[in-house]
């Protein structure tokens, strides 16, 4: 057997097989064994974290980088410390809000340059359909996107255009035939027209009329009409960001049926409850929003039967000027929370209060996304993987102070709160990225291309 040049000793490794005393060996930012505790091989370095937990590292295929273009909103160089300090290891970075969108090879090829020795982690990237660069998809495989993304209704920024069930069609029987999957943001326009249309303009500053301006039923409309695209199409597709649990009977009948259909939610969703948003409270904003403390409950409910698939945080920064913190008008305030660096930690706070475990907490952020991402070698702490962990404290606990944060702009609605888990030390393929507040190792994160 070849020496390992790392072994790291623990007493609760979370492997796929379940949570046991081990030796994981590394040789070459590779795992070559997991090892019984006792019967580590030889190493230059062993580091032993006693009954600390080691987590694989997380998998966020939900990131809006928004460099090159818009790097005054985050940048890679930000957002992947974030990612370390969070025990986050590979990214997947959104096709928008960056200039040019990744909707071209050509963009996709700007992205990367833009990325190249900027990163802290590992990342990849995702293509965008818009109307009419269906001839776009397959040179944007080519150069290496994972997937694709469309909006089906106004994503934010001029620069990515919804698509209709029209423009779906040919990019779905595309998409089916490279291999991939097509991500959605899952509102139609229509519900929240009619909502629009059935009442007076609400206070602005109230969180209630931001609400009742986005219902459930744009997102239970929209994941039925995907879910008859897939079943004609036969495109494997990806649910982001689910928020209303009226969505969720649908995706279980879909599953039952065999449709390749997943679906993520996200830490937000999970942690706040509608009833508690003070108006003004723009921070909070995003689409679709956070709804009622039932809904909460049975977002848990379906992570726990895999109904949904994983956590992902789709980190979506912007200046705080953008976010209307001071007139607290939910109209105008950019719709989106970052979370990239709390998204672990958030998830497990609530995780334990509702008695989930840390191997939950593995398939919900590392295991599951990594495999929408078609990570093959990511996600999991087993032999022939990439040696991506993370040493986390199940019990420490933080405050969430916004200046400390490594993302661009201090702007978080968990400020102030106290979260469960704390991340220790965090590695990229044997590599320590991450070591209590410090990064020792600088910008060693890679492109993972497939
Ligand atoms: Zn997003």
């Amino acid at each position: 057997m070849r020496d390992a040049d790392l072994v790291i000793l623990g007493t609760r490794v979370v492997t796929p097989e379940g949570v046991r005393p081990a030796a994981v060996a590394i040789a070459g930012g590779v795992i070559t064994g997991v090892h019984e505790h006792g019967a580590a091989p030889d190493a230059s370095r062993r580091l032993d974290v006693k009954d600390a937990i080691v987590l694989p590292g997380g998998v966020d295929p939900h990131v809006h980088v928004n460099e090159p273009g818009r790097t005054e909103w985050e940048g890679f160089e930000t957002a992947t410390r974030a990612g370390a300090a969070g025990g986050v290891t590979t990214i997947v970075d959104m096709p928008l809000n960056s200039l040019p969108v990744t909707t071209t090879a050509i963009a996709l090829k700007v992205k990367a340059r833009a990325a190249a020795g900027r990163a802290t982690v590992d990342y990849a990237f995702w293509g965008g359909v818009v109307p009419g660069n269906v001839q776009q998809l397959a040179p944007l495989a080519r150069a290496g996107a994972r997937g694709f993304k469309c909006f089906l209704v106004p994503s934010g920024i001029d620069e990515f255009p919804p698509v209709t069930a029209r423009d779906l069609r040919p990019a779905m029987a595309q998409i089916a035939e490279l291999g991939l999957a097509l991500l959605v943001h899952a509102e139609l326009p229509g519900p929240i027209q009619r909502a629009a249309a059935s009442r007076a303009p609400g206070d602005p500053r109230r969180y209630a009329s931001y609400l009742a301006s986005r219902p459930a039923a744009a997102e239970v409309e929209a994941v039925d009409l995907i879910l008859d695209l897939c079943r004609e199409t036969g495109c494997r597709v990806h649910i982001v960001h689910v928020s209303a649990a009226e969505t969720l009977e649908p995706l279980r009948a879909a599953k039952r049926a065999g449709l390749p259909v997943s679906a993520e939610t996200c830490p937000h969703y999970l942690t706040f409850a509608a009833e508690e948003i003070a108006d003004g409270a723009t921070a909070w904003k995003c689409a679709p929003p956070i709804r009622e403390r039932s809904n909460r409950d049975r977002l848990w409910d379906a992570l726990a039967d895999g109904t949904l698939d994983f956590v992902a945080s789709d980190h979506s920064p912007a200046p705080p000027a953008l976010k209307c913190l001071d007139t607290g008008d939910f109209v105008r305030a950019w719709g989106g929370v970052a979370s990239l660096e709390l998204a672990l930690a958030a998830t497990w706070s609530g995780a334990r209060q509702r008695r989930r475990d840390v191997q939950d907490l593995a398939r919900w952020c590392a295991e599951r996304p990594a495999r929408l991402a078609g990570f093959g070698r990511k996600g999991r702490i087993a032999a022939g993987c990439d040696a991506d962990l993370v040493v986390f404290d199940p019990d420490g606990r933080f405050v969430v102070e916004p200046d400390r944060l490594r993302q661009r702009h201090p702007v978080t609605p968990y400020a102030g709160m106290t979260l469960a888990g704390v991340v220790r030390q965090t590695f990229v393929r044997g590599v320590c990225v991450y070591d209590s507040g410090a990064f020792p190792a600088g910008k060693v994160g890679t492109w993972v291309k497939p």
